[in-house]
């Protein structure tokens, strides 16, 4: 929330100190206690802790230092845990204080344990690499003689380290997909500012395959290009994307196998063979789909998350390969394939907000948005399943875990739902403000929407209401495709049907009304979708209220019935008719 306080002035104290200051003392706490340091979800919490000053405050003096002590907190849980996962999570966050703060003292030693975790995974060769990135970029630091010895030690003269020229490149390949791995010696770790590819993530649906890729920071953004089949060269059709300015990670290139000169994930969903990413230029990486099946694709581009800086999302569009060949014979028409649309339940989609190192906002009694968005979509659940028997009720999650935005609307696109609706509760600084409302997704000039979508996507509201800005982009070009028009009025019904049963039991139940906003969450869905700010988790009254269950059970109430009233005027839309 303190991230949204902006413009406060001069003579105010640095922005992100408090914070930091915070979760230092946290930190304090949590380590003279032997009870906590037992469990996993303690370190994630306070490791979240020390994430969110970095994602917050950014440019605050204390950012460089958040991501190290969160480097070392993984480092140090995976003593505790002996999980590869912490390690590789330490790895990242230390990466990205070498990336994002290339020039702070704390550089070097970010690179020097970088160096000594990949020892202890087992692979001598990255551990080397991050030695001799040391040596190169940061002579005169502090850990220079420690990086010397631990080269000494793997039985490498210092003195060799990023003199090698790259290797010479391969041009105008057949299919010039045949990708030079830079190598440890490549020139380009001496730019330091270089991003680094994290990882490539996909989800399959019945009608699409979204692609992430994660990158450690923004990047020029560059279009994905569609290359038509060869048949002389029998190769199939291929999206691909140069990412310049940008190197392959030890990370990933631990992660998936390397083949032909580039590293392969194979996805195999009918839309798409397989990802690949190789160095294709000193400083370009290149990716590539190999595709099965393609109609139409969407590109987008997102600020980071998930120990991202900035992830590139792609959904490729295609019919899926049937399975049973048709054989014309001769002499007869082929026959149309019908249409197949099964009789598919209706499918409603909840998704409550924030949860696991996430709690969205905090109550002045420090009531958790994502235990009362947990809540209050359990009860719409088990609402949903008495009054709709043959509906299919979805939960994005059903237990206090983080999930990514991205991650929430594939879901339900991957479930063809009829209907996503989000749960949240309302926070700002301006503890006297309380009341309820309801959005759909559109772009937006409101200032005070503005704010919220801000908050609720982990962005600056600088970077939203920015007109240039890739989040106005991606809302100009899903505009066209969202279901806005279904949209509104099912904010409408809800928000009303909320309004009328709260005010039947409390007084001052304030109606802010249905508001538009570009939410990330809300983006992507491919069916009718709402966002809900249950109350203001900010004010006394109604963070009390929230953590009633019977308040809840009466949102829960609202929403259902909102639902339903919905459903009931637009059968066409998800071919079920009420009763
Ligand atoms: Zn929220």
């Amino acid at each position: 929330m303190m991230g949204l306080i902006i413009g406060l002035g001069l003579g105010a104290s640095e922005p992100g100190l408090d914070a930091y200051q915070s979760a230092e003392s946290a930190y304090q706490k949590f380590i003279k206690n032997p009870s906590q340091v037992k469990y996993h979800h303690n370190w994630e919490k306070l490791i979240a802790k020390f994430d969110r000053v970095a994602k917050d405050y950014p440019t605050c003096s204390k950012a460089d230092s958040a991501l190290f002590k969160a480097g070392k907190l993984w480092w140090e849980c995976s003593r505790y845990s002996s999980s590869r996962k912490d390690k590789e999570n330490a790895l990242i966050a230390f990466g990205k204080v070498v990336n994002f703060y290339p020039k702070s003292s704390l550089a070097d030693d970010a690179l020097l344990a970088r160096g000594e975790i990949y020892l202890e995974l087992g692979d001598k060769n990255l551990a080397r690499q991050e030695f001799e990135k040391l040596i190169t970029q940061y002579p005169s630091g502090d850990c220079l003689g420690k990086a010397k010895t631990q080269l000494k030690k793997l039985g490498y003269p210092s003195s060799n380290a990023g003199t090698t020229p790259s290797a010479p490149l391969r041009k105008n390949d057949a299919i010039a997909l045949l990708l030079q791995d830079s190598g440890p010696e490549s020139e380009s770790y001496k730019n330091s500012s270089l991003t680094e590819l994290i990882r490539i993530r996909y989800w399959s649906s019945e009608s699409y395959t979204r692609v992430v890729i994660d990158l450690t920071q923004r990047i020029e953004y560059t279009s994905w290009h569609l290359l038509k089949p060869d048949p002389s060269l029998g190769t199939p059709p291929r999206l691909y994307t140069d990412l310049k300015g940008t190197i392959l990670s030890s990370e990933f290139k631990a992660q998936y196998p390397y083949k032909d000169n580039c590293y392969e994930l194979p996805i195999g969903d009918g839309l798409l063979k397989r990802a690949r990413a190789g160095q294709y230029q000193p400083e370009v990486v290149r990716i590539v789909l190999d595709i099965d099946s393609i109609q139409d694709f969407e590109e987008f581009a997102l600020p980071g998350g998930e120990g991202a800086g900035y992830r590139l999302v792609i959904d490729v569009y295609g019919e899926k390969k049937p399975e049973i060949k048709i054989i014309t014979q001769p002499g007869t028409t082929p026959q149309p394939i019908p249409a197949k649309r099964p009789t598919k339940p209706l499918t409603i989609v909840i998704d409550p907000g924030h949860g696991g190192g996430d709690p969205g906002a905090i109550g002045p009694n420090k009531l958790k948005e994502k235990d009362i968005s947990l809540a209050v979509s359990k009860a719409l659940e088990q609402k949903l399943k008495k009054e709709l028997p043959e509906a299919k009720i979805i939960l994005t999650r059903r237990d206090d875990r983080e999930l990514s935005l991205v991650e929430r609307t594939a879901k339900a696109n991957a479930l063809e739902a009829d209907l996503f609706i989000s749960i949240h509760c309302n926070a700002t600084p301006d503890h006297n403000a309380y009341g309820i409302e309801t959005y759909y997704l559109d772009n937006t000039t409101d200032r005070a929407s503005l704010k919220l979508a801000a908050r609720e996507n982990f962005v600056s509201e600088q970077v939203m209401s920015d007109a240039g800005s890739d989040i106005n982009k991606i809302l100009a070009d899903l505009a066209t495709n969202s279901k806005v028009n279904e949209s509104i009025p099912l904010a409408h019904h809800i928000q009303k049907a909320m309004i009328d049963e709260l005010s039947k039991n409390y007084s001052a139940i304030k109606n802010l009304g249905v508001k538009k906003a570009p939410f990330w969450v809300l983006t992507g869905a491919t069916m009718p979708c709402v966002l809900v700010e249950l109350s203001f988790i900010s004010h006394p009254r109604e963070e009390k209220r929230l953590s009633s269950p019977v308040y809840q059970e009466a949102l829960a109430r609202g929403i259902s019935l909102g639902m339903k009233r919905w459903l009931k005027e637009n059968p066409s839309l998800t071919g079920w008719v009420a009763n």
